[in-house]
């Protein structure tokens, strides 16, 4: 049964409750350290650990260019938290609200819209605000209608599908306009998402053209609009010039200084003037807090991120804390007074074995510990055996900085389980060739089968049709443009 106070029998009620919102890097580790640290109290029903998210897996981000690439199958770049924490209640929903005054937190399940009783009241002792950061996007007409963001699993893959799938229409139309417009791939963003996904994705493009009887990889046009003069700031000035060189070495148009101006009419409108047909926008141009703070009581800093103390407590607040993406936690290592840890996963899993050990410490009554940590550098991948690396001052570029990306990221990703399956699937595509092929059509498991009972297929729009990922169940024709003329009507969307 779920924690909510109506459905709890009285005396059941754990002595200590402690809520964790999110099951990211933060929610995750920091359940995970409860579960350690708390394994008797958890078993005895003394005291019990709450994750809500709004999936039931961990996601692994740094893995997902790899899985748009084909490199590592979906399944294996996620943690199923179920069996990783198996002495915490997980609720599979989405936090709402949290009244911290009356230390509730108001949540919503898969079946709250379901059995109509209205959402969850969970009451907690202690809780953690995990909720991560959402894409941040700016008023760019069109961008709501035709991006689509590089954060969630389902992103990636959907991405992956629509790529291969554009190729599929420009191998196949005869309209000159149509193919460009579908092999014409914008990026917007140079940080390690918007860098890695297009990377990757343009490494798998040129490998699977030569598949195509009439697609030269010269064919695939690449854009990578940043608005500020370099990129990977992750990776300091030397190795981003570095990343520039090497993609545009690969025929891609990295275009610095430059903005997204509008996409409406899927036209792609740059800040220097220049206007690209495309079907595939991708927007990674920062993040901002998860919208779930502003429905908080909790303290929140001018840029909507939770203000905490350096020990990862909610500033001002008693028996609340955050770290990660979503919270502003002071960076002691730094020493400019003012700044703030940056949204990366070193600090969020870092900080989440703090804040665990800190509400350990709260609850015997001993004091807490400050949160410190130096950034040790950091690495990113440019596709198959090539990437840059700046790590503890040193600077590797190409196939070792390739290497050490790879072998930093398995050391990382949790459990033995994944680092192992993770490990099988790369030595398998090293023997073997990569995959080309688009599964779009599981996005749509019910066409194939409404079509052969006669009823009126529940396609959504055919996804080159839509931003790529976003699958909508309404009823919808294909696009004429989708279909080249004497070639008839596409069976199903997928
Ligand atoms: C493509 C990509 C590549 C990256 N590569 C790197 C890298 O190489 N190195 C690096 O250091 N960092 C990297 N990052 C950044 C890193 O992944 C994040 O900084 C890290 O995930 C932050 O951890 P978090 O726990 O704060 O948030 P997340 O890991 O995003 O977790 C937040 C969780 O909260 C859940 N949630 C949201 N709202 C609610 C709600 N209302 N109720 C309940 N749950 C909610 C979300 O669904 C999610 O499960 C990358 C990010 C991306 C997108």
């Amino acid at each position: 049964m779920a924690p909510d106070s109506r459905g709890t029998a009285p005396g059941t009620r754990p002595k200590v409750r402690i809520l964790v919102v999110g099951g990211g890097y933060v929610g995750m580790y920091t359940a995970l350290r409860l579960q350690r640290r708390l394994g008797h109290r958890l078993r005895s029903g003394e005291a019990e650990v709450v994750v809500v998210t709004p999936e039931p897996y961990m996601t692994y981000q740094p893995f997902l260019p790899e899985a748009a690439a084909g490199s590592l199958s979906p399944r294996h770049v996620v943690v199923p938290l179920r069996r990783v924490l198996k002495h915490c209640t997980i609720v599979i929903g989405e936090a709402e609200r949290v009244d911290h005054a009356k230390r509730t937190a108001t949540v919503t399940t898969l079946a709250t819209g379901e059995d109509g009783t209205g959402a969850l009241e969970i009451p907690y002792d202690e809780i953690v605000v995990a909720p991560g950061s959402v894409s941040r996007t700016l008023p760019v007409p069109g961008l709501a209608d035709f991006g689509i963001g590089f954060k969630t699993v389902e992103e990636a893959i959907g991405l992956r599908n629509h790529v291969i799938e554009q190729m599929d229409i420009a191998s196949a139309t005869r309209d000159p306009a149509i193919r460009d417009a579908a092999l014409t791939f914008v990026f917007v963003g140079g940080g390690y998402a918007g860098v890695e996904a297009l990377a990757e994705l343009e490494d798998m493009a040129r490998y699977t053209s030569r598949y195509y009887h009439n697609i030269k990889p010269a064919d695939l046009r690449w854009i990578l609009v940043e608005a500020t003069g370099r990129i990977l700031p992750e990776v300091g000035e030397t190795m981003g010039k570095y990343a520039v060189r090497e993609l545009r070495g690969r025929n891609i148009d990295v275009r610095l200084d430059t903005r997204l101006e509008s996409c409406e009419g899927r036209i792609a409108v740059l800040s220097d003037g220049s206007r690209f047909p495309t079907r595939t926008l991708v927007w990674t141009a920062g993040v901002r807090p998860a919208p779930l703070l502003a429905a908080t009581d909790l303290p929140l800093t001018e840029r909507g991120r939770i203000r905490c103390t350096a020990a990862l407590s909610v500033d001002g607040a008693e028996h609340a804390w955050a770290a990660g993406d979503a919270a502003s936690v002071p960076d002691l290592s730094s020493s400019e007074p003012g700044t703030e840890t940056a949204p990366n996963a070193q600090h969020a899993v870092r900080q989440a074995k703090v804040l665990a050990e800190n509400i350990v410490r709260a609850l015997a009554g001993r004091p807490t510990e400050d949160y410190r940590y130096s950034h040790a550098g950091s690495v990113a991948s440019l596709g198959l055996h090539k990437g840059v690396a700046h790590v503890y001052g040193r600077k590797l570029k190409g196939y070792p900085a390739w290497l050490m990306h790879r072998v930093y990221h398995l050391s990382r990703v949790p459990t033995f389980n994944r680092k192992a399956r993770v490990l099988a699937e790369w030595t398998l595509a090293g023997l073997f060739k990569r995959e080309i092929v688009s599964l779009g059509s599981l996005e749509h498991p019910r066409a194939e089968f409404a079509l052969a009972a006669g009823g009126h297929a529940p396609v959504g729009r055919p996804r080159s049709e839509q931003p790529p990922g976003r699958t909508g169940g309404e009823e919808h024709r294909a696009h004429p443009e989708d279909n080249p003329p004497g070639e008839g009507p596409p069976r199903s969307s997928g």
